[in-house]
């Protein structure tokens, strides 16, 4: 695995590769992968766009690219759909309605490990390590990880 950070948010480092580690990221006996995972952590500038990040994971190089918009102004409240309810009528021409779930971003930490997550997710899926390869699952991931991760950082700061 390669993990640069083109960022100064080098706090979060060791809890992404905590998460790292729980996955398979090399697989050099497949030669129709004869990859490994490659991870960029990068600032966007997204103007004053309602945009917290932006990111995309390759499968063509196994590239993941994971960005936050460095003007974007904290707290903000992330509202993303993480799964869907069937109809027995239409709602605004579909037959389902998202299920949304929400958190607040407080800083640029918390919105990289909310993309790192949901980049993540799609890794997983296409290297059959997860199931179910949608944005809203992608989603779903990128909340739960931002919870632990906020977690985690709350019991570190109650010992100070
Ligand atoms: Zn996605």
């Amino acid at each position: 695995m390669q993990f640069e950070n083109f960022t100064e948010l080098k706090s979060i480092e060791p809890f992404i590769l905590d998460e790292l580690k729980k996955h398979k990221t090399e697989f050099p006996r497949n030669r129709k992968f004869g990859k490994e995972l490659t991870i960029n952590l990068k600032w966007a500038d997204l103007g004053d766009s309602r945009a917290s990040v932006v990111g995309y994971f390759r499968y063509k190089d196994f590239m993941m690219n994971c960005r936050v918009n460095k003007n974007a102004l904290y707290p903000l409240i992330k509202k993303m759909p993480v799964g869907s309810k069937k109809l027995n009528s239409f709602f605004f021409n579909k037959p389902f309605r998202y299920i949304y779930d929400q958190e607040v971003l407080n800083n640029h930490e918390e919105a990289m490990i909310w993309v790192f997550a949901h980049e993540l997710w799609h890794f997983l899926c296409k290297t059959k390590q997860a199931k179910g390869n949608f944005e809203t699952k992608a989603n779903k991931f990128g909340f739960e990880m931002l919870r632990k991760y906020k977690e985690i950082n709350n019991k570190v700061y109650s010992l100070l």
